[in-house]
């Protein structure tokens, strides 16, 4: 064991000191930064030698001087006299540290010493320090400059189950001890990731300058930029904390560095990407293996909705046991089928399904949805079976859909492979991506009657097919405007990223993800990843893709509805037109708080409008009715708003007893581009002219809270695929 050989004039050589106190001009964000690979693997096969899971800082140090990053250096004295000697050559004040691989955090033990001043207070510092580590290894004595203060930060790297590495940035102290103010985004980041890691946290006005301080924000931006390229060019680097980077007007110095290396796991090698899935979604034949004439059974309804939603394509019911299953001839066996099979259903039990499946890729079925449960869900004894399956697609080239899943639904193609019995449905534009079957079949059941859908499908437990395949197949499918996802998990880490960030350049994502944390389950080793609950990086990697992230069932409903019924608002004025006072100010607050604000009508206009309303009507926006709205006031004022430079869109809050009378005027009325949404209070109670309403396009919201929410996150996405587009 011992300490890489650096004589210390090729180390001073190697080592400009001035970028500690001064400016260090770094080079561009676009320009590649090196990456010291020889090195790299020179100090891993070092730390494996002496069976370290991580490099000291010198080490980090030496490294990040490597890619041109400034750092206070990588010198280390192995005696009093070689400390005094770098101490002269660095120049006073410096500081000493410990350097021992028992030891990773340094100052907490008191190995630490600042802002010695001269070779007698360099000399004592260093006995204290190998003197108070009797007990450990010690390599030597770190000898650094000690750098001028500046703006504390901390740049980290950890792992996250289901993306991989992710960046953390953030201020120091008490930004990042008690605020928590860190942001973070998957690696590898694109400049505007970089962009807006640092404009996103609190602190950021401190950066930008405050009180005649401020930082090198172009420097700062090269430093991410740089530390997500030597993280993605070394995949066993599993951590990295700098801790402190100080941040100066020029420039910017990382004072303490730690890396943990080790071997890489599983979320890097993830199923590869599923080939083209238009025959999936669109097939031409249906073979059902376990097909039922029970009622009641699984096998039974699968096969009752492919008959009953009218699927156009062949359906081949797979059974040993009938010749013909609710009115249709039956095979014995896959093989049996004289045609070609497209898409094969299988509800056999678990045990019996790696025997059925062997059979259907035999008869050369590329795509196989597997509904049964009883796999990895449940246990290691159904972990056998999916890793049995896994075998077989794996041999034979085919790809699964499940297992544990509902299959998929596509009303453009009449195709209905749910386990739950599903009523009549509508042909629309919503896809919806779930994870759990029985979720999707039970939301569907209800949202049918408000929202039409054109793609569903249930992924369970995603052995093969993930949700990222899904989404990338909905982004370019043209019956679908808007995506919705339901999600616990994503196992296809940066893939997902890439894939949803195309598609929301071209469509809405609006995702449901479940936030339960597992941090408790990994290894806490470094500073980043215990603030990097599962949650946070969830969120950062939702905006890093331009999805939009639904609190919860009932918000993913109404903006579902919304987006997939009106037209996104093209500026941020709104009309509110209202039959009660309060309900018009509980709008206001609302629009305002999420970015929109009341409409100005044209003096024209005013005065039009002024005509119509009743004398005691003050305000013109809202316009406010108080408890005497007719449907004829209510469609006049729209048309009024339409003709309107400054309005983009409209909330009307309507009186739910009287709401039946509203439905056929506002469905005459021709909005011309400009989304209307309503609110009806309690509308739980006048259901049957609510869904009337939500089958006129009109989205129905319970509170003017969401109506508005819904109008302006339609204008967030806006924006941001236009600015996505530039
Ligand atoms: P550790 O995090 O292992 O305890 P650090 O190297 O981060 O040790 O040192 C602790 C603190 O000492 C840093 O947060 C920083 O404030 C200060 N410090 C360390 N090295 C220097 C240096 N070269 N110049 C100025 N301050 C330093
Ligand atoms: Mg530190």
């Amino acid at each position: 064991m011992g300490r890489r050989k650096v004589p210390l004039e090729a180390a001073l050589r190697k080592v400009d000191f001035s970028t500690a106190r001064q400016a260090s001009p770094v080079g561009s964000a676009e320009e590649r930064p090196r990456l010291p690979a020889a090195l790299f693997r020179e100090l891993r096969e070092q730390a494996r030698l002496e069976n370290r899971t991580y490099l000291m800082e010198h080490e980090c140090k030496e490294l990040l001087e490597g890619m041109g990053i400034a750092t206070t250096g990588h010198l280390v004295a192995g005696s009093e006299d070689e400390a005094a000697e770098m101490a002269h050559r660095v120049g006073y004040p410096v500081v000493l540290k410990i350097v021992s691989p028992d030891v990773v955090h340094k100052s907490d033990s008191g190995g630490v010493r600042l802002n010695l001043h001269h070779s007698e207070e360099v000399r004592k510092a260093y006995r204290e320090i190998v003197g108070g580590y009797r007990f450990q290894h010690v390599v030597g004595v770190a000898v650094q400059p000690m750098a001028v203060p500046g703006i504390e930060a901390i740049v980290g790297v950890t792992r996250d189950p289901n993306f991989g590495p992710v960046l953390m940035f953030g201020l120091g102290g008490i930004f990042v001890e008690v605020l928590k103010d860190v942001t973070f985004r998957v690696l590898p980041i694109t400049d505007r990731d970089a962009e807006e890691m640092i404009r996103e946290i609190k602190g950021y006005p401190l950066l930008k300058g405050h009180r005649g301080k401020s930082a090198d924000l172009a420097a700062l931006k090269s430093l991410l930029l740089r530390i997500s390229a030597l993280v993605v060019a070394f995949p066993e680097i599993r951590e990295l904390d700098l801790n402190p980077v100080f941040l100066y007007e020029q420039g910017h110095t990382v004072v303490d560095a730690r890396i943990f290396i080790g071997e890489t796991t599983d979320a890097e090698t993830a199923a590869p990407p599923a080939a083209n899935l238009k025959k999936f979604f669109y097939p031409k034949s249906i073979a059902v293996l376990g097909a039922s004439g029970s009622e009641g059974k699984l096998g039974y309804n699968v096969l009752w909705n492919l008959l009953n939603h009218g699927f156009k394509g062949r359906i081949y019911p797979i059974n040993p046991k009938s010749a013909e299953i609710q009115g249709v001839k039956a095979y014995p066996a896959i093989a049996a089928v004289p045609d070609a099979v497209d898409v094969a259903i299988v509800i056999v039990p678990a045990e019996a399904a790696p025997a059925a499946i062997e059979e259907c890729c035999a008869k050369g079925v590329r795509f196989i949805v597997v509904e049964t449960a009883g796999f990895a869900e449940t246990g290691e004894a159904g972990k056998r079976v999916q890793a049995r399956l896994k075998e077989v697609i794996e041999t034979h080239g085919c790809r699964i859909l499940g297992p544990n899943c509902s299959g998929v639904l596509n009303t453009h193609h009449s195709m209905v492979q749910s386990i739950g019995l599903i009523g009549e449905l509508g042909k629309g534009n919503l896809g919806l991506v779930a994870q759990a079957g029985v979720y999707a079949a039970g939301i569907i059941t209800g949202l049918r009657n408000v929202m039409d859908f054109g793609i569903v499908a249930t992924i369970g437990n995603k052995m093969d097919i993930s949700e990222t395949d899904i989404l990338e197949f909905l982004g370019d499918d043209k019956h679908i405007d808007v995506i919705a996802m339901y999600m616990e998990d994503v196992t296809s880490g940066r893939r997902f990223v890439d894939v949803a960030r195309s598609v929301t350049r071209k469509k809405p994502i609006i995702a449901l993800k479940s936030g339960r944390t597992e941090a408790g389950k990994k290894a806490v080793s470094s500073h980043t990843a215990s603030l990097a609950g599962n949650d946070e990086i969830n969120s950062a990697a939702f905006r890093q893709s331009g999805i939009i992230r639904a609190r919860d069932n009932e918000h993913l409903f109404g903006l579902m509805k919304a987006f997939a019924k009106q037209p996104l608002p093209q500026g941020d004025g709104i009309l509110v037109v209202t039959y009660t006072g309060s309900l018009g100010v509980a709008a206001t607050d609302t629009l305002y708080l999420n970015g929109l604000r009341l409409a100005d009508l044209e003096p024209e206009l005013k005065t039009r409008l002024q005509r119509i309303i009743p004398d005691y009507v003050t305000t013109l926006n809202p316009v406010d009715y108080s408890f005497s709205m007719e449907p004829g006031q209510l469609k006049q004022t729209i048309e009024i708003g339409l003709e309107s430079a400054d309005v983009s869109g409209f909330i009307a809050v309507i009186q739910g007893e009287i709401l039946g009378s509203f439905v056929d005027v506002l469905k005459k009325i021709d909005t011309r581009g400009k989304p209307l949404v309503a609110c009806v209070a309690c509308k739980e109670f006048m259901m049957a002219d609510v869904i009337r309403m939500e089958r006129a396009g009109i989205p129905v919201y319970s509170t003017v809270e969401m109506a508005a929410e819904a109008l302006a996150a339609m204008r967030r996405y806006r924006l941001y695929r236009e600015e996505a587009s530039k």
